[in-house]
Protein backbone atom coordinates (compact mmCIF):
# COMPACT_ATOMS: atom_id res chain seq x y z
CA UNK A 1 0.00 0.00 0.00
CA UNK A 2 1.01 3.23 -1.02
CA UNK A 3 1.69 5.64 2.40
CA UNK A 4 0.71 8.90 0.42
CA UNK A 5 -2.24 7.28 -0.35
CA UNK A 6 -4.03 6.49 3.00
CA UNK A 7 -7.20 8.52 3.83
CA UNK A 8 -6.51 11.66 5.39
CA UNK A 9 -9.14 11.82 8.34
CA UNK A 10 -10.21 15.81 9.12
CA UNK A 11 -7.65 17.90 11.19
CA UNK A 12 -8.53 17.94 15.28
CA UNK A 13 -9.61 21.75 15.78
CA UNK A 14 -8.72 23.63 19.00
CA UNK A 15 -11.07 25.14 20.46
CA UNK A 16 -13.96 23.20 18.27
CA UNK A 17 -17.50 23.81 17.94
CA UNK A 18 -19.86 21.13 19.77
CA UNK A 19 -19.64 18.44 17.00
CA UNK A 20 -23.99 16.67 16.66
CA UNK A 21 -22.06 14.07 14.63
CA UNK A 22 -18.86 13.51 16.72
CA UNK A 23 -15.99 13.07 14.15
CA UNK A 24 -14.35 9.90 14.26
CA UNK A 25 -11.06 9.87 14.19
CA UNK A 26 -10.06 6.74 15.05
CA UNK A 27 -11.06 4.52 11.68
CA UNK A 28 -8.16 2.35 10.00
CA UNK A 29 -7.92 2.66 6.42
CA UNK A 30 -9.70 0.08 4.58
CA UNK A 31 -8.41 -0.51 1.40
CA UNK A 32 -9.86 -1.89 -1.41
CA UNK A 33 -7.20 -4.08 -3.33
CA UNK A 34 -6.43 -2.65 -6.80
CA UNK A 35 -5.43 -7.11 -7.86
CA UNK A 36 -8.60 -7.31 -9.33
CA UNK A 37 -8.21 -4.79 -11.45
CA UNK A 38 -6.79 -5.96 -14.79
CA UNK A 39 -5.32 -2.73 -16.85
CA UNK A 40 -3.72 -3.42 -20.04
CA UNK A 41 -0.78 -0.69 -20.61
CA UNK A 42 -2.31 0.20 -23.72
CA UNK A 43 -5.61 -0.01 -25.79
CA UNK A 44 -6.82 0.41 -29.05
CA UNK A 45 -10.28 1.07 -30.45
CA UNK A 46 -12.91 -1.12 -30.28
CA UNK A 47 -14.54 -1.37 -33.99
CA UNK A 48 -16.36 -4.13 -36.08
CA UNK A 49 -15.74 -6.50 -32.51
CA UNK A 50 -12.29 -6.22 -32.38
CA UNK A 51 -9.30 -3.66 -30.83
CA UNK A 52 -7.76 -2.11 -33.88
CA UNK A 53 -4.70 0.40 -33.82
CA UNK A 54 -5.78 3.89 -34.94
CA UNK A 55 -5.46 5.72 -38.10
CA UNK A 56 -4.27 8.11 -36.42
CA UNK A 57 -1.48 6.30 -34.92
CA UNK A 58 -1.78 8.45 -31.67
CA UNK A 59 -2.58 8.00 -28.25
CA UNK A 60 -2.86 9.69 -24.83
CA UNK A 61 -2.87 8.96 -21.43
CA UNK A 62 -5.36 8.66 -18.69
CA UNK A 63 -4.45 9.13 -15.41
CA UNK A 64 -5.88 8.58 -11.46
CA UNK A 65 -6.98 11.63 -10.73
CA UNK A 66 -6.14 10.81 -6.97
CA UNK A 67 -2.40 10.55 -7.28
CA UNK A 68 -1.71 11.92 -11.34
CA UNK A 69 -0.19 8.63 -11.53
CA UNK A 70 -0.68 6.86 -15.62
CA UNK A 71 -2.79 4.29 -15.70
CA UNK A 72 -2.67 3.51 -19.35
CA UNK A 73 -2.86 5.15 -22.89
CA UNK A 74 -5.63 4.95 -25.51
CA UNK A 75 -6.14 5.40 -28.97
CA UNK A 76 -7.36 8.65 -30.37
CA UNK A 77 -9.76 8.14 -33.01
CA UNK A 78 -9.61 10.78 -35.58
CA UNK A 79 -12.35 11.43 -38.37
CA UNK A 80 -11.02 8.66 -40.76
CA UNK A 81 -11.54 5.91 -37.31
CA UNK A 82 -14.62 7.36 -36.81
CA UNK A 83 -15.87 6.47 -40.26
CA UNK A 84 -14.58 3.26 -40.10
CA UNK A 85 -16.54 2.48 -37.00
CA UNK A 86 -19.59 3.95 -38.52
CA UNK A 87 -19.64 2.03 -41.21
CA UNK A 88 -18.87 -1.17 -39.22
CA UNK A 89 -21.97 0.13 -37.60
CA UNK A 90 -24.23 0.38 -40.42
CA UNK A 91 -22.75 -2.92 -41.88
CA UNK A 92 -23.94 -4.83 -38.49
CA UNK A 93 -27.45 -2.98 -38.34
CA UNK A 94 -28.13 -3.93 -42.28
CA UNK A 95 -26.88 -7.03 -42.39
CA UNK A 96 -27.49 -8.63 -38.81
CA UNK A 97 -28.90 -6.27 -36.03
CA UNK A 98 -31.97 -5.35 -37.51
CA UNK A 99 -33.23 -8.55 -38.98
CA UNK A 100 -32.37 -10.25 -35.84
CA UNK A 101 -35.45 -11.68 -33.91
CA UNK A 102 -36.46 -9.22 -31.04
CA UNK A 103 -36.02 -12.27 -28.71
CA UNK A 104 -32.56 -12.82 -29.45
CA UNK A 105 -30.90 -9.36 -28.83
CA UNK A 106 -32.53 -9.37 -25.65
CA UNK A 107 -30.71 -12.25 -25.05
CA UNK A 108 -27.21 -11.04 -25.90
CA UNK A 109 -28.00 -7.78 -23.28
CA UNK A 110 -29.12 -10.41 -20.92
CA UNK A 111 -25.91 -11.53 -21.39
CA UNK A 112 -24.23 -8.40 -21.05
CA UNK A 113 -25.89 -7.16 -17.72
CA UNK A 114 -24.71 -10.65 -16.27
CA UNK A 115 -21.27 -10.45 -17.19
CA UNK A 116 -21.04 -6.71 -15.92
CA UNK A 117 -22.40 -8.23 -12.61
CA UNK A 118 -19.80 -11.30 -12.31
CA UNK A 119 -17.11 -8.23 -12.92
CA UNK A 120 -18.32 -5.97 -10.49
CA UNK A 121 -15.94 -5.95 -8.43
CA UNK A 122 -13.34 -5.06 -11.25
CA UNK A 123 -15.20 -2.28 -12.87
CA UNK A 124 -15.51 -1.25 -9.29
CA UNK A 125 -12.32 -0.69 -9.09
CA UNK A 126 -11.32 0.74 -11.99
CA UNK A 127 -13.62 2.95 -12.46
CA UNK A 128 -12.76 4.29 -9.31
CA UNK A 129 -9.18 4.19 -10.27
CA UNK A 130 -9.85 6.38 -13.30
CA UNK A 131 -12.17 8.73 -12.18
CA UNK A 132 -11.28 9.28 -8.60
CA UNK A 133 -15.20 8.77 -7.14
CA UNK A 134 -14.89 7.04 -3.61
CA UNK A 135 -15.06 2.91 -4.31
CA UNK A 136 -17.96 2.52 -2.15
CA UNK A 137 -20.13 4.83 -4.97
CA UNK A 138 -18.51 2.86 -7.65
CA UNK A 139 -19.45 -0.41 -5.81
CA UNK A 140 -22.87 0.26 -4.26
CA UNK A 141 -24.13 2.66 -6.74
CA UNK A 142 -22.31 2.96 -10.42
CA UNK A 143 -21.55 -0.90 -11.28
CA UNK A 144 -25.20 -1.98 -10.02
CA UNK A 145 -27.18 0.32 -11.73
CA UNK A 146 -25.07 -0.05 -14.74
CA UNK A 147 -26.30 -3.36 -14.62
CA UNK A 148 -29.23 -2.64 -14.12
CA UNK A 149 -29.85 -0.32 -16.58
CA UNK A 150 -28.86 -3.78 -19.09
CA UNK A 151 -31.58 -6.07 -17.64
CA UNK A 152 -34.05 -3.71 -18.07
CA UNK A 153 -34.24 -2.94 -20.93
CA UNK A 154 -33.16 -6.26 -22.42
CA UNK A 155 -36.30 -6.99 -20.95
CA UNK A 156 -38.04 -4.63 -23.61
CA UNK A 157 -36.42 -6.00 -26.95
CA UNK A 158 -39.51 -8.47 -27.31
CA UNK A 159 -42.02 -6.21 -25.66
CA UNK A 160 -41.46 -3.28 -27.63
CA UNK A 161 -44.84 -3.76 -29.64
CA UNK A 162 -46.84 -3.38 -25.70
CA UNK A 163 -44.68 -0.15 -25.55
CA UNK A 164 -46.90 2.62 -27.28
CA UNK A 165 -50.40 1.62 -27.90
CA UNK A 166 -51.42 1.55 -31.25
CA UNK A 167 -48.35 2.41 -32.95
CA UNK A 168 -45.30 -0.23 -33.93
CA UNK A 169 -42.02 0.37 -33.38
CA UNK A 170 -39.09 0.66 -36.03
CA UNK A 171 -35.22 0.90 -35.31
CA UNK A 172 -33.72 4.37 -36.71
CA UNK A 173 -30.03 2.76 -37.48
CA UNK A 174 -26.82 3.85 -36.16
CA UNK A 175 -26.62 6.09 -33.37
CA UNK A 176 -23.31 7.96 -32.29
CA UNK A 177 -23.57 8.52 -28.37
CA UNK A 178 -21.28 10.83 -26.98
CA UNK A 179 -20.98 10.63 -22.61
CA UNK A 180 -18.94 12.57 -20.14
CA UNK A 181 -16.95 12.15 -17.28
CA UNK A 182 -18.68 11.32 -14.05
CA UNK A 183 -20.61 8.38 -14.12
CA UNK A 184 -18.63 6.46 -17.25
CA UNK A 185 -20.30 3.30 -16.92
CA UNK A 186 -23.46 4.23 -16.06
CA UNK A 187 -23.73 6.63 -18.85
CA UNK A 188 -22.14 4.03 -21.44
CA UNK A 189 -24.86 1.86 -19.86
CA UNK A 190 -27.82 4.74 -20.34
CA UNK A 191 -27.05 5.04 -24.13
CA UNK A 192 -26.36 1.23 -25.08
CA UNK A 193 -29.04 -0.21 -23.28
CA UNK A 194 -32.17 1.40 -24.99
CA UNK A 195 -30.06 1.55 -28.43
CA UNK A 196 -29.28 -2.44 -28.64
CA UNK A 197 -32.88 -3.24 -27.26
CA UNK A 198 -34.19 -0.76 -30.28
CA UNK A 199 -32.40 -2.36 -32.73
CA UNK A 200 -30.25 -0.18 -33.53
CA UNK A 201 -26.47 -0.27 -33.60
CA UNK A 202 -23.54 2.45 -31.46
CA UNK A 203 -20.76 4.17 -31.88
CA UNK A 204 -19.72 5.43 -28.21
CA UNK A 205 -16.87 7.57 -27.01
CA UNK A 206 -16.32 7.91 -23.21
CA UNK A 207 -14.75 10.94 -22.01
CA UNK A 208 -11.23 11.78 -22.31
CA UNK A 209 -10.46 11.72 -18.86
CA UNK A 210 -12.63 8.44 -18.03
CA UNK A 211 -11.71 5.78 -20.94
CA UNK A 212 -11.15 2.80 -19.21
CA UNK A 213 -14.55 1.01 -18.10
CA UNK A 214 -16.05 1.59 -21.69
CA UNK A 215 -13.44 -0.08 -22.58
CA UNK A 216 -13.76 -3.10 -20.12
CA UNK A 217 -17.17 -3.22 -21.59
CA UNK A 218 -15.88 -3.57 -25.41
CA UNK A 219 -14.33 -6.63 -23.70
CA UNK A 220 -17.23 -7.57 -21.98
CA UNK A 221 -19.28 -7.29 -25.07
CA UNK A 222 -16.57 -9.88 -27.22
CA UNK A 223 -17.19 -11.95 -24.40
CA UNK A 224 -21.21 -11.89 -24.77
CA UNK A 225 -20.19 -12.37 -28.19
CA UNK A 226 -22.48 -9.31 -30.02
CA UNK A 227 -22.48 -9.93 -33.72
CA UNK A 228 -19.19 -7.56 -34.85
CA UNK A 229 -19.93 -3.53 -35.30
CA UNK A 230 -23.01 -3.96 -33.23
CA UNK A 231 -21.14 -1.27 -30.32
CA UNK A 232 -18.16 -0.02 -31.28
CA UNK A 233 -16.53 2.13 -28.59
CA UNK A 234 -13.50 4.60 -29.81
CA UNK A 235 -11.69 6.99 -27.66
CA UNK A 236 -10.25 10.62 -28.24
CA UNK A 237 -11.12 14.26 -27.37
CA UNK A 238 -13.50 16.85 -28.38
CA UNK A 239 -12.27 16.64 -32.50
CA UNK A 240 -13.61 12.98 -31.99
CA UNK A 241 -17.18 13.73 -31.09
CA UNK A 242 -17.03 16.35 -33.39
CA UNK A 243 -16.40 14.10 -36.22
CA UNK A 244 -18.72 11.52 -34.92
CA UNK A 245 -21.85 14.32 -34.48
CA UNK A 246 -21.04 15.25 -38.35
CA UNK A 247 -20.57 11.95 -39.89
CA UNK A 248 -23.48 11.61 -42.50
CA UNK A 249 -24.28 7.58 -41.45
CA UNK A 250 -25.28 8.47 -38.08
CA UNK A 251 -29.05 8.82 -37.41
CA UNK A 252 -29.35 9.64 -34.25
CA UNK A 253 -26.97 11.55 -31.36
CA UNK A 254 -27.59 11.01 -27.87
CA UNK A 255 -24.80 13.48 -26.06
CA UNK A 256 -24.63 14.08 -22.40
CA UNK A 257 -22.53 16.84 -21.34
CA UNK A 258 -21.98 20.34 -20.95
CA UNK A 259 -24.86 22.89 -22.10
CA UNK A 260 -21.86 24.41 -24.18
CA UNK A 261 -21.10 21.52 -26.09
CA UNK A 262 -24.98 20.42 -26.45
CA UNK A 263 -25.87 23.89 -28.08
CA UNK A 264 -23.01 23.35 -30.66
CA UNK A 265 -24.20 19.81 -31.44
CA UNK A 266 -27.93 21.36 -31.56
CA UNK A 267 -26.34 24.20 -33.99
CA UNK A 268 -24.51 21.59 -36.37
CA UNK A 269 -27.44 18.79 -36.36
CA UNK A 270 -29.78 21.31 -37.44
CA UNK A 271 -31.31 20.75 -40.68
CA UNK A 272 -30.32 16.93 -40.56
CA UNK A 273 -31.99 14.45 -40.67
CA UNK A 274 -30.40 12.94 -37.35
CA UNK A 275 -32.69 12.78 -34.15
CA UNK A 276 -31.02 14.53 -31.15
CA UNK A 277 -31.43 14.22 -27.31
CA UNK A 278 -29.19 16.56 -25.15
CA UNK A 279 -29.12 15.59 -21.57
CA UNK A 280 -27.34 18.66 -20.08
CA UNK A 281 -26.10 20.73 -16.96
CA UNK A 282 -27.77 21.33 -13.90
CA UNK A 283 -28.19 23.27 -11.24
CA UNK A 284 -30.90 21.95 -8.86
CA UNK A 285 -32.92 23.71 -6.11
CA UNK A 286 -33.04 21.40 -2.58
CA UNK A 287 -35.94 23.35 -0.61
CA UNK A 288 -36.36 22.74 3.16
CA UNK A 289 -39.34 23.87 4.80
CA UNK A 290 -39.49 24.30 8.42
CA UNK A 291 -41.79 21.26 9.03
CA UNK A 292 -39.38 19.10 7.42
CA UNK A 293 -37.73 16.14 9.40
CA UNK A 294 -34.27 18.41 9.80
CA UNK A 295 -31.82 15.80 10.01
CA UNK A 296 -33.00 13.34 7.58
CA UNK A 297 -33.22 16.36 5.40
CA UNK A 298 -29.49 17.64 6.06
CA UNK A 299 -28.60 13.84 4.96
CA UNK A 300 -30.25 14.40 2.37
CA UNK A 301 -28.94 18.21 1.14
CA UNK A 302 -25.35 16.80 2.39
CA UNK A 303 -25.39 13.33 0.08
CA UNK A 304 -27.23 15.71 -2.88
CA UNK A 305 -23.96 18.22 -3.15
CA UNK A 306 -21.11 15.98 -1.68
CA UNK A 307 -22.31 12.85 -4.17
CA UNK A 308 -19.13 12.08 -6.52
CA UNK A 309 -17.55 15.40 -5.25
CA UNK A 310 -20.93 17.33 -6.78
CA UNK A 311 -20.11 16.36 -10.02
CA UNK A 312 -23.15 15.40 -10.80
CA UNK A 313 -25.70 17.13 -13.43
CA UNK A 314 -28.36 17.19 -10.87
CA UNK A 315 -26.39 17.62 -7.49
CA UNK A 316 -28.43 19.77 -5.09
CA UNK A 317 -26.15 22.40 -4.88
CA UNK A 318 -28.53 25.57 -4.14
CA UNK A 319 -30.06 25.14 -0.96
CA UNK A 320 -33.09 27.04 -0.20
CA UNK A 321 -34.25 26.72 3.41
CA UNK A 322 -37.30 28.17 5.13
CA UNK A 323 -35.88 31.14 7.06
CA UNK A 324 -37.52 29.59 10.83
CA UNK A 325 -35.07 26.64 10.98
CA UNK A 326 -32.07 28.57 8.25
CA UNK A 327 -29.94 29.05 11.37
CA UNK A 328 -30.57 25.44 13.02
CA UNK A 329 -30.07 23.72 9.15
CA UNK A 330 -26.83 25.52 8.50
CA UNK A 331 -25.08 24.78 11.91
CA UNK A 332 -26.53 20.86 11.36
CA UNK A 333 -24.84 21.00 8.11
CA UNK A 334 -21.89 22.28 9.22
CA UNK A 335 -21.57 19.74 11.62
CA UNK A 336 -21.72 17.27 9.50
CA UNK A 337 -19.64 18.86 6.83
CA UNK A 338 -16.84 18.12 9.59
CA UNK A 339 -17.19 14.22 10.26
CA UNK A 340 -16.66 13.55 6.15
CA UNK A 341 -13.70 11.78 5.26
CA UNK A 342 -11.65 13.20 2.39
CA UNK A 343 -9.02 11.58 0.60
CA UNK A 344 -8.38 7.93 -1.08
CA UNK A 345 -11.36 6.78 -3.09
CA UNK A 346 -9.80 3.38 -2.73
CA UNK A 347 -10.68 3.57 1.18
CA UNK A 348 -14.27 2.09 1.87
CA UNK A 349 -14.35 4.52 4.54
CA UNK A 350 -13.81 7.65 2.55
CA UNK A 351 -16.95 9.72 1.37
CA UNK A 352 -15.44 12.52 -0.74
CA UNK A 353 -12.53 11.11 -3.50
CA UNK A 354 -10.79 13.40 -5.94
CA UNK A 355 -11.64 15.58 -8.55
CA UNK A 356 -11.64 14.48 -12.04
CA UNK A 357 -9.30 16.69 -13.38
CA UNK A 358 -7.01 19.31 -13.04
CA UNK A 359 -9.07 21.19 -15.68
CA UNK A 360 -12.20 20.58 -13.49
CA UNK A 361 -10.58 21.43 -9.92
CA UNK A 362 -9.45 25.04 -11.77
CA UNK A 363 -12.92 25.38 -12.71
CA UNK A 364 -14.26 25.17 -9.12
CA UNK A 365 -11.19 27.28 -7.52
CA UNK A 366 -12.67 29.69 -9.95
CA UNK A 367 -15.96 29.69 -8.43
CA UNK A 368 -14.63 29.49 -4.73
CA UNK A 369 -12.96 32.93 -5.54
CA UNK A 370 -16.00 34.41 -7.30
CA UNK A 371 -18.01 33.41 -4.42
CA UNK A 372 -16.32 35.23 -1.98
CA UNK A 373 -15.84 38.24 -4.53
CA UNK A 374 -19.32 38.62 -4.61
CA UNK A 375 -19.65 38.66 -0.55
CA UNK A 376 -20.72 34.97 0.13
CA UNK A 377 -19.17 34.00 3.48
CA UNK A 378 -17.40 30.67 2.65
CA UNK A 379 -17.20 27.69 5.48
CA UNK A 380 -15.02 24.64 4.17
CA UNK A 381 -14.23 21.32 5.77
CA UNK A 382 -11.18 21.79 8.13
CA UNK A 383 -9.76 18.21 6.65
CA UNK A 384 -6.27 18.22 5.49
CA UNK A 385 -5.94 17.55 1.57
CA UNK A 386 -3.38 14.77 -0.01
CA UNK A 387 -0.36 16.17 -1.80
CA UNK A 388 -0.77 15.11 -5.11
CA UNK A 389 -3.79 14.83 -6.97
CA UNK A 390 -6.67 17.32 -7.66
CA UNK A 391 -9.00 17.71 -4.04
CA UNK A 392 -11.35 20.15 -2.73
CA UNK A 393 -13.08 20.83 0.52
CA UNK A 394 -16.32 20.27 0.64
CA UNK A 395 -17.39 23.64 1.00
CA UNK A 396 -20.52 25.74 1.77
CA UNK A 397 -21.76 29.65 0.96
CA UNK A 398 -24.19 31.20 3.21
CA UNK A 399 -25.36 35.05 2.63
CA UNK A 400 -26.14 34.14 -0.91
CA UNK A 401 -28.11 36.59 -2.98
CA UNK A 402 -29.82 34.79 -6.09
CA UNK A 403 -28.11 37.21 -8.81
CA UNK A 404 -24.97 35.65 -7.63
CA UNK A 405 -22.93 33.41 -9.86
CA UNK A 406 -22.73 30.89 -7.41
CA UNK A 407 -26.30 30.95 -7.08
CA UNK A 408 -26.67 30.78 -11.11
CA UNK A 409 -23.93 28.71 -13.18
CA UNK A 410 -23.08 25.33 -12.68
CA UNK A 411 -19.77 24.63 -10.26
CA UNK A 412 -19.52 20.89 -10.87
CA UNK A 413 -17.87 20.33 -7.61
CA UNK A 414 -18.72 19.87 -3.60
CA UNK A 415 -19.34 23.35 -3.32
CA UNK A 416 -23.57 24.54 -1.67
CA UNK A 417 -24.66 27.89 -2.64
CA UNK A 418 -27.27 28.55 0.80
CA UNK A 419 -30.32 30.35 0.34
CA UNK A 420 -33.44 31.08 2.53
CA UNK A 421 -36.95 32.26 1.53
CA UNK A 422 -40.32 32.27 3.69
CA UNK A 423 -43.00 31.79 1.68
CA UNK A 424 -44.11 28.85 -0.94
CA UNK A 425 -44.44 31.31 -3.76
CA UNK A 426 -41.44 33.04 -3.25
CA UNK A 427 -39.33 29.80 -2.77
CA UNK A 428 -41.16 28.57 -6.19
CA UNK A 429 -39.98 31.85 -7.97
CA UNK A 430 -36.45 31.54 -6.46
CA UNK A 431 -35.82 27.99 -7.30
CA UNK A 432 -37.34 28.64 -10.86
CA UNK A 433 -35.25 31.17 -11.77
CA UNK A 434 -32.20 29.81 -13.07
CA UNK A 435 -31.61 28.46 -16.98
CA UNK A 436 -31.05 25.11 -15.98
CA UNK A 437 -34.08 22.59 -15.13
CA UNK A 438 -32.83 18.98 -14.61
CA UNK A 439 -33.70 18.02 -10.90
CA UNK A 440 -34.93 19.71 -7.32
CA UNK A 441 -35.77 17.95 -4.18
CA UNK A 442 -38.09 19.20 -1.58
CA UNK A 443 -38.21 18.52 1.80
CA UNK A 444 -41.59 18.45 4.29
CA UNK A 445 -43.58 16.82 6.14
CA UNK A 446 -47.29 17.49 4.22
CA UNK A 447 -47.77 15.48 1.36
CA UNK A 448 -50.03 18.32 0.10
CA UNK A 449 -47.17 20.73 -0.01
CA UNK A 450 -44.99 17.74 -1.87
CA UNK A 451 -47.95 18.03 -4.71
CA UNK A 452 -47.89 21.53 -5.01
CA UNK A 453 -44.16 22.07 -5.15
CA UNK A 454 -43.73 19.53 -7.74
CA UNK A 455 -46.41 20.83 -10.12
CA UNK A 456 -44.98 24.36 -10.14
CA UNK A 457 -41.45 23.57 -10.27
CA UNK A 458 -39.72 23.25 -13.68
CA UNK A 459 -37.28 20.67 -13.58
CA UNK A 460 -37.76 17.05 -14.89
CA UNK A 461 -37.16 14.99 -12.22
CA UNK A 462 -38.14 16.05 -8.24
CA UNK A 463 -37.23 13.85 -5.42
CA UNK A 464 -39.76 14.59 -2.16
CA UNK A 465 -38.00 13.91 1.20
CA UNK A 466 -35.15 12.01 -0.28
CA UNK A 467 -32.48 13.13 -3.15
CA UNK A 468 -29.95 11.60 -6.13
CA UNK A 469 -32.34 7.89 -6.47
CA UNK A 470 -32.28 6.67 -9.65
CA UNK A 471 -33.73 3.53 -11.09
CA UNK A 472 -33.83 2.10 -14.50
CA UNK A 473 -37.61 2.35 -14.99
CA UNK A 474 -37.70 6.15 -14.46
CA UNK A 475 -37.33 8.33 -16.94
CA UNK A 476 -34.80 11.24 -16.14
CA UNK A 477 -33.71 13.95 -18.24
CA UNK A 478 -34.34 18.05 -18.24
CA UNK A 479 -36.06 21.32 -19.26
CA UNK A 480 -34.64 24.43 -20.53
CA UNK A 481 -31.06 24.77 -20.95
CA UNK A 482 -30.67 20.79 -18.69
CA UNK A 483 -31.84 19.47 -22.20
CA UNK A 484 -34.37 17.45 -24.05
CA UNK A 485 -35.23 14.15 -24.48
CA UNK A 486 -35.70 11.18 -21.78
CA UNK A 487 -32.96 8.36 -20.74
CA UNK A 488 -34.73 5.63 -18.70
CA UNK A 489 -37.68 3.83 -18.10
CA UNK A 490 -39.96 3.58 -21.19
CA UNK A 491 -39.57 6.86 -22.26
CA UNK A 492 -35.84 6.11 -22.90
CA UNK A 493 -36.77 3.85 -25.79
CA UNK A 494 -38.68 6.63 -27.37
CA UNK A 495 -35.76 8.30 -29.01
CA UNK A 496 -34.54 5.18 -30.77
CA UNK A 497 -37.29 4.18 -32.35
CA UNK A 498 -39.78 5.68 -34.88
CA UNK A 499 -43.39 4.84 -34.27
CA UNK A 500 -45.67 3.76 -37.05
CA UNK A 501 -49.38 3.70 -36.88
CA UNK A 502 -50.27 -0.27 -36.85
P1 LIG B 1 -18.34 18.16 -22.01
O1 LIG B 1 -17.09 18.92 -22.02
O2 LIG B 1 -19.51 18.72 -22.70
O3 LIG B 1 -17.99 16.72 -22.59
C1 LIG B 1 -18.93 15.69 -22.75
C2 LIG B 1 -18.48 14.77 -23.85
O4 LIG B 1 -18.48 15.47 -25.10
C3 LIG B 1 -17.06 14.25 -23.68
O5 LIG B 1 -16.97 12.95 -24.20
C4 LIG B 1 -16.28 15.24 -24.54
O6 LIG B 1 -15.02 14.75 -24.94
C5 LIG B 1 -17.20 15.42 -25.71
N1 LIG B 1 -17.03 16.67 -26.46
C6 LIG B 1 -16.34 17.78 -26.11
N2 LIG B 1 -16.48 18.73 -27.07
C7 LIG B 1 -17.27 18.20 -28.04
C8 LIG B 1 -17.79 18.69 -29.28
N3 LIG B 1 -17.55 19.93 -29.70
N4 LIG B 1 -18.58 17.87 -30.02
C9 LIG B 1 -18.88 16.63 -29.61
N5 LIG B 1 -18.41 16.10 -28.44
C10 LIG B 1 -17.63 16.88 -27.66
O7 LIG B 1 -18.85 17.85 -20.55
P2 LIG B 1 -17.98 17.28 -19.35
O8 LIG B 1 -17.21 18.40 -18.78
O9 LIG B 1 -17.27 16.05 -19.77
O10 LIG B 1 -19.13 16.79 -18.35
C11 LIG B 1 -19.70 17.62 -17.43
C12 LIG B 1 -21.02 18.18 -17.90
O11 LIG B 1 -21.92 17.13 -18.22
C13 LIG B 1 -21.72 18.99 -16.85
O12 LIG B 1 -22.22 20.19 -17.38
C14 LIG B 1 -22.86 18.10 -16.40
O13 LIG B 1 -23.95 18.77 -15.85
C15 LIG B 1 -23.18 17.37 -17.63
N6 LIG B 1 -23.85 16.09 -17.35
C16 LIG B 1 -25.19 15.99 -17.61
C17 LIG B 1 -25.87 14.80 -17.33
C18 LIG B 1 -27.34 14.69 -17.60
O14 LIG B 1 -27.84 13.58 -17.61
N7 LIG B 1 -28.05 15.78 -17.83
C19 LIG B 1 -25.18 13.72 -16.81
C20 LIG B 1 -23.81 13.84 -16.55
C21 LIG B 1 -23.16 15.05 -16.83
P3 LIG B 1 -13.75 15.02 -23.97
O15 LIG B 1 -14.07 14.43 -22.68
O16 LIG B 1 -12.67 14.33 -24.60
O17 LIG B 1 -13.60 16.51 -23.92
MG1 LIG C 1 -8.52 9.11 -15.77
Amino acid sequence: MDKKMQTVLPKKKKNTLKLKFETTRSYAPALESTSAANIKPQYDLFINGKFEAPLSKKYFPTINPSNEEKLSEVAEANAADVDKAVKAATNAYEKVWKKMAAKERGKYIFRIARIIQEKARELAIIETLDGGKPIRESRDFDIPAAANHFFYYAGWADKLDYAFPNKRTESIGVAGQIIPWNFPLLMAAWKIAPALATGNTVVLKPAETTPLTALKLAEIIQEADLPPGVVNIITGGGATGVALVNHPEIKKIAFTGSTEVGKIILQTTAGTNKKLTLELGGKAANIIFEDAPLDEAVEGVINGIFFNQGQVCCAGSRLYVQESVAHTVIQKLKDRLESLIVGNPLDKNTDIGAINSRQQLQTIQKYLKIGKQEGAELYESPCALPKKGFWCRPTLFTNVAQSNRIAQEEIFGPVLAILTFRTDDEVIEKANNSPYGLSAGVWTDKGSKIFNMSKRLKAGVIWANTFNKFDPTSPFGGFKESGFGREGGLHGLLPYVNLINS
